[in-house]
């Protein structure tokens, strides 16, 4: 054995112990006749002593120990003169016997402390490095807490975990696909699964009735904070049961990772239907951490000779609380922030109502002060606040107003980490209108059932059809998503249909699960849940970049290992593949 006891468990119970630690330098600091060094590994850091006039060689030694070796060391347990009350064993140190130096270390690309001076690329291309630290390293402890807790809960749910194929062939989720040539079948390719949905629907039609998995998905698409070429979810089906069913359970895992991971016992998660969530806040995961819902002021405006308004479908602004003192240059900031091409604004309005009770709009020249009182009333506004306007097409303003609802929320301090908001969106449209291509693509995915009283819209009004479809929400995030499935060949045939599919292509591609559905598929449904994303949530990241170990970057890169690479020309003909870069 290399050691008695961690770095992090050793206190005041322990003195007079005589224990050998083996670990990392993380510092050392020479004192008079002293040397104190501080050792580290997984558990924690523990202070030890070498003292010159007591064995003079070995305090010598020490001082030649550089940040990161390794060592092992053995000495007995004393109490502290100057005792760190921030450490777990601030209270003790080892007076040292023996030393001995296990392995050398180079020294570090970046300081190994809590606070790094290393950029993000030079700590990714070290990550194995990075994850000493102990900030990285408790991410990842949470993320390990979080699939027990996971597991813990579906298993006492009665959910059996079983694991899927990751060469399989295309289940599309809406992104590209990544895809693995196979040697055996020269010109033919796996893709890897963008999630495991058609498998996990085939073990409900294999009866094994409640299933999840934490699996690696696989979806190639530009990267964002948020985003991962391969990332994991929390997969879960259930057969014979309602939508009820599984905002019920799966509410359930959510308040108990709450409980188990954060301490805070979650209410129950209010519900809003997907047009709701956009008709109030311009989103369909909206951040419910704080209010300034949107109000419609299509009434309101009209008719006063300001085009603008006038020839806008939507009219609709929000109320900043206590913002009416905003200057020239803030407005201008907001302005300037709503006309960024991301966001894509033509302008803002707004109408202050000062604390002396006066209004005064950047439309003055068309509304008197008697219809901006109306305005006030419309926004619920008291003396002091400020009304930020937009007007333009329904969908898009509202996208926007979203945008500069968010923005204000940051400056008014309104978005606390420490607080969390759940929310399940419910009731989304079945399928959206892509204007690139000029057809009707399935929300949610494929494979998700529209609701019965929807069906008989789906050849008159396709966009009206709602599904039985929904999303969990945290704050602004979209935490997971799912829905009741088709479970039946005909409708399942006439969505692919209705996705521009020929029945050939459908069959040729999902002919696999609308034969299953043939041969007694029960109902079922389910749910995702990024679990990569839901971590970072309990950690309070923004990235979910600090909760996997070894990411990618934007490029999709690992700069550690160096991937992608280039393959020899060797396995490329074994692959019957030619490239053209
Ligand atoms: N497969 C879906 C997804 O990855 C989740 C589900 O419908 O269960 O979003």
């Amino acid at each position: 054995m290399h050691r008695t006891h961690t770095c992090g468990e050793l206190n005041l119970n322990d003195l007079g112990k005589v224990v050998t630690l083996a670990g990392w330098v993380q510092k050392s600091r020479d004192l008079g006749g002293m040397t104190f060094i501080d050792i580290r590994d997984r558990y924690g850091v523990t202070q030890l002593l070498f003292n010159m006039d007591e064995n003079a060689g070995l305090c010598e030694q020490a001082r030649q120990l550089s940040r990161e070796f390794v060592i092992k060391v053995t000495g007995s347990v004393v109490e502290r003169s100057n005792k760190n009350p921030k450490m777990p064993t601030g209270d003790i140190e080892i007076r040292v016997t023996s030393l001995e130096v296990l392995n050398e270390a180079k020294l570090p690309p970046f300081l190994i402390e809590d606070e790094t001076d290393g950029g993000d690329d030079l700590r990714m291309k070290f990550r194995y490095l990075d994850l000493r630290r102990a900030p990285v390293r408790n991410n990842l402890i949470l993320r390990h807490k979080t699939a027990q807790e996971v597991r813990k809960y579906l298993d006492m749910q009665n959910f059996l975990e079983v694991e899927t194929p990751v060469l399989i062939k295309s289940t599309p989720e809406g992104a590209r696909d990544f895809v693995v040539p196979s040697r055996m079948n020269p010109g033919e390719f796996y893709a890897l699964p963008q999630s495991p949905q058609t498998f996990k629907q085939l073990l409900m039609v294999s009866g094994f009735d409640r299933y999840f998995q934490i699996v690696k998905c696989f979806r190639d698409e530009d990267l964002r904070a948020d985003r991962q070429p391969e990332f994991t979810q929390i997969d879960c089906e259930m057969a014979f049961i309602e939508q009820e069913d599984i905002l019920n359970t799966f509410e359930g895992l959510i308040r108990h990772l709450f409980k188990a991971l954060k301490g805070i016992e979650l209410e129950a998660v209010p519900r809003m239907s997907f047009e709701d969530a956009m008709r109030m806040y311009g989103s369909d995961k909206p951040d419910t951490r704080f209010g300034m819902l949107f109000t419609e002021l299509n009434e309101l405006v009209k008719g006063h000779n300001f085009p603008v308004f006038d020839n806008a479908e939507l009219v609709v602004g929000i109320n900043a609380s206590g913002c009416a003192h905003y200057t020239r240059k803030q407005l201008d900031e907001l302005t300037d922030f709503v006309k960024r091409p991301q966001i894509g604004a033509t302008g803002l309005v707004y109408c202050r109502y000062n604390a002396d009770g006066s209004l005064k709009s950047s439309v003055d020249k068309f509304y008197s002060e008697d219809e901006l009182k109306k305005w006030a009333a419309a926004f619920n506004a008291q003396p002091d606040d400020l009304m930020l306007i937009m007007a333009g097409p329904a969908d898009k303003v509202r996208k926007q107003l979203n945008e500069l609802r968010l923005e204000m929320g940051n400056r008014l301090g309104l978005r606390d980490k420490n607080k969390f908001s759940p929310l399940w969106v419910i009731d989304f449209p079945l399928l959206e209108w892509d204007e690139e291509t000029g057809r009707y693509h399935a929300m949610h995915h494929p494979f998700t059932s529209p609701k019965p009283e929807d069906i008989e819209l789906l050849d008159s009004n396709p966009g009206a059809v709602r599904a039985n479809a929904y999303d969990l929400v945290i704050n602004g995030t979209e935490v997971g998503g799912g829905s009741i499935r088709i479970h039946n060949r005909d409708l399942q045939a006439l969505m692919f249909k209705h996705l521009g599919f020929t029945p050939e292509e459908a069959q040729k591609q999902f002919g696999f699960l609308m034969n299953a559905f043939e041969y007694g598929a029960p109902p079922h449904g389910g749910i995702a849940f990024g679990f990569d994303r839901l971590v970072s949530i309990f950690a309070g990241l923004d990235s979910i970049r600090d909760v996997i170990a070894f990411p990618k970057n934007n490029s999709g890169r690992d700069v550690m290992i160096d991937s992608p690479a280039s393959i020899s020309e060797e396995q490329l003909k074994e692959l019957s593949i030619k490239t053209t870069v």
